[in-house]
């Protein structure tokens, strides 16, 4: 079998594809042939180096995948061959023709989905769903700034909001990009290069402010969050690149809650959850993953360079 190898960290080119020794599932696990694999801004960082948590040299990069079960080990019961699934995590990374997994990483794919939207589905509705109801605790009838939704964590968010009967307004920072999130159901949408956005922001909620944020990039608009959020509002730190300056006045006159998300934080129970309402709206078609781009698996190097410039719309799967 073919998988991607990294055997230092370092920039996108030390992703290598190569001949591996074929997987087999041992017992409690579940061998899984990849269709498609998800490409996130966080395999970026783990393949730099730069992350917390780094893996044993050499491995397979790659959390998330639409594929199909091939085999199962001893014990499993969850799942049988010929099952269609997307892939929440592994224990030998998705970027590869397959992959080992444990039962409760798996979760049902409708039909109706495709293997690359399959592959959409883990790290980028998992995060949003998370941000949106177990963090922010959004309810319907409130108004919630997508800060950043033309990215994956972005559109899920949109996607998400708008099923739960919220008032969106999304940002992107491309024509594009601005027109993918009308389209997926964003009620207001800006431009979070122009200049006078923030005002907008205000004048949309009569003066108000939004009572949740989901924020992409706080690095650049932590600061500027906290002047367009209501009392007692609520803004979910998602993405962050570095640090950023704040006047915490801004929080103590609106009595604001900032909140950091991190989606390996969530217990067994939370993310059993997580994933049961996800598998419910891909069903009922709420939940409608946008891929804008399926390269082979040997060009996951492009794939990771795309996924770090801006001017995003929907997601990148490699397709093995
Ligand atoms: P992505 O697909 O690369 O999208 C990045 C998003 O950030 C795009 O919508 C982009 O908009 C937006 N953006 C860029 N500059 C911005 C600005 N100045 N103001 C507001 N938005 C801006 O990445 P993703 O998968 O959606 O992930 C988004 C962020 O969340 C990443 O930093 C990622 O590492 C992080 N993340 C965190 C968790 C967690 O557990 N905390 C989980 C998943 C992801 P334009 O390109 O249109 O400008």
């Amino acid at each position: 079998m073919k998988a991607i190898r990294v055997h230092q960290f370092g920039g996108p080119e030390v992703m290598q594809l190569e001949e591996v020794p074929t997987l087999h599932a041992g017992p409690g696990q579940v061998l899984v042939r990849v269709h498609a694999a998800g490409i996130n801004p966080v395999d970026t960082y783990i393949r730099s180096g730069a992350y917390a948590a780094k893996p044993v040299l050499p491995y397979t990069p790659g959390k998330d995948a639409g594929g199909v079960v091939e085999a199962v080990g001893e014990g499993v019961r969850q799942v049988k061959p010929g099952d269609r699934v997307y892939v929440g995590d592994s224990l030998t990374g998705t970027y590869a023709d397959y992959a080992l997994c444990l039962p409760a990483q798996l979760h049902p794919l409708p039909q109706q989905v495709t293997f690359s939207q399959g592959a959409a589905v883990n790290v980028p509705y998992a995060t949003a769903y998370r941000a949106l109801f177990q963090r922010a605790k959004a309810v319907a009838g409130e108004t919630v700034l997508v800060h950043g939704a033309t990215g994956g964590v972005g559109i899920a968010s949109v996607q998400l909001a708008r099923a739960a009967g919220l008032t969106i307004i999304g940002t992107g920072g491309t024509e594009a990009g601005r027109r993918l999130v009308t389209e997926q159901g964003a009620q207001h949408v800006l431009d979070h290069r122009s200049p006078d956005y923030l005002r907008q922001i205000l004048e949309l909620t009569g003066g108000r402010g939004v009572d949740v944020i989901l924020e992409m990039a706080s690095h650049i608009n932590l600061g500027k969050d906290l002047t367009v959020l209501a009392r007692d509002g609520r803004l979910a730190v998602v993405g962050s690149r570095g640090p950023v300056e704040i006047n915490p006045r801004d929080a103590m006159s609106r009595d604001a809650n900032i909140l950091g998300v991190m989606l390996n934080n969530a217990s067994e129970k939370e993310l059993a959850g997580i994933h049961a309402a996800l598998v419910a709206g891909l069903e009922n078609g709420t939940l409608r993953p946008v891929i804008r781009k399926e390269l082979p698996l040997a060009e996951a190097a492009l794939g990771h360079q795309l996924v770090m410039e801006p001017g995003s719309w929907g997601k990148i799967v490699l397709v093995p």
